[in-house]
């Protein structure tokens, strides 16, 4: 007879009793599933130690990671959504904005802000997935767009950080307009030879990728992101053929022409700054180190 038998097949523990580590203080990567704490795992900016696999992060931590000492001054700051077209889905418009800015402590799906990167003066605007999944509606288009004026008056480079699901549809037709707006703005900074670098994270669909985050004069890549304008299924269904491989990774779409270089977040900083070093006018080089680049010669 033995001892232990186990009288019904398969586990009958119902989700909500079964014990699960708490959160905050093991990482397990989605792609390798190796185990590092946490504390790791921010340290090497929330990529996987193993294969590097890189976590969506918003605005604060890339502000963090870029800005010298984590010092910028924010723009617009309180700029907040109206509600254009009385839009009501399973709450209204209105109702969920204010949820969202309650439960994210952010305004909506963009910060800009400027300040510098290893000395050089810099404008970004970097957009939030985590407020309504970084859809752009008309405060990000204005946020934007007044960040591209702020580069252009203070002859500073634009980084922009995109992130997004795409137009906002609590918005329509007036998200549509963002795509018009900020690319305009764009070509202003171009005709002012101001670089515009854009950088594409996990993930950049729809309007984001038809407008502002294919205009860089360099459009860079974290590895693995995904990059496309419709969803798979629907490419699936109108073409009638199964899709590729990888189809809309970073990678892919690199193979493919549309993207200059895929960037490692590690390396991010300084990548960075080499290429704004290569491509910035002399009179737009920041006095800092214009200074230092001065006492490195002398
Ligand atoms: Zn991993």
């Amino acid at each position: 007879m033995p001892w232990f038998k186990r009288a019904d097949k398969g586990i009958q523990t119902p989700t909500e009793q079964k014990k699960e580590t708490p959160d905050g203080l093991w990482y397990k990567c989605p792609n390798c599933k190796t185990v590092t704490s946490m504390a790791e795992h921010r340290k090497n900016l929330n990529t996987c130690v193993q294969c590097s696999h890189h976590d969506r992060i918003g605005s604060k931590e890339y502000f963090a990671i870029l800005f010298d000492d984590n010092e910028f001054t924010e723009l617009d700051e309180n700029l907040t959504s109206g509600d254009p077209l009385s839009f009501v889905d399973s709450k209204p418009y209105p109702q969920r904005i204010a949820s969202t800015q309650k439960s994210t402590g952010l305004k909506d799906a963009v910060r800009t802000a400027y300040g510098k990167v290893n000395s050089q003066n810099i404008t970004i605007a970097c957009m939030d997935f985590a407020f309504i999944g970084g859809s752009m509606g008309s405060v990000v288009g204005e946020k934007i767009a007044r960040a591209i004026d702020h580069a252009r008056k203070t002859r500073s480079p634009f980084l922009m950080i995109s992130k997004s699901g795409g137009a906002r549809m609590m918005e329509a037709g007036f998200s549509l307009m963002q795509m018009a707006k900020t690319s305009a703005k764009l070509a202003l900074l171009s005709e002012e030879k101001l670089p515009y670098i854009s950088l594409l994270t996990d993930p950049t669909t729809g309007g984001v990728t038809a407008s502002y985050a294919m205009l860089g004069d360099f459009n860079i890549a974290e590895p693995g992101a995904l990059i496309g304008f419709a969803g798979p299924r629907v490419i699936k269904e109108t073409i009638g053929k199964d899709l590729p491989k990888g189809f809309q990774s970073a990678e892919f779409v690199l193979e493919h022409g549309f993207l200059d270089f895929i960037i490692d977040r590690k390396e991010l900083k300084n990548r960075l700054s080499e290429l704004l070093s290569m491509v910035l006018l002399p009179e737009d080089v920041t006095t800092a180190s214009k200074t230092k680049k001065a006492a490195k010669a002398s």
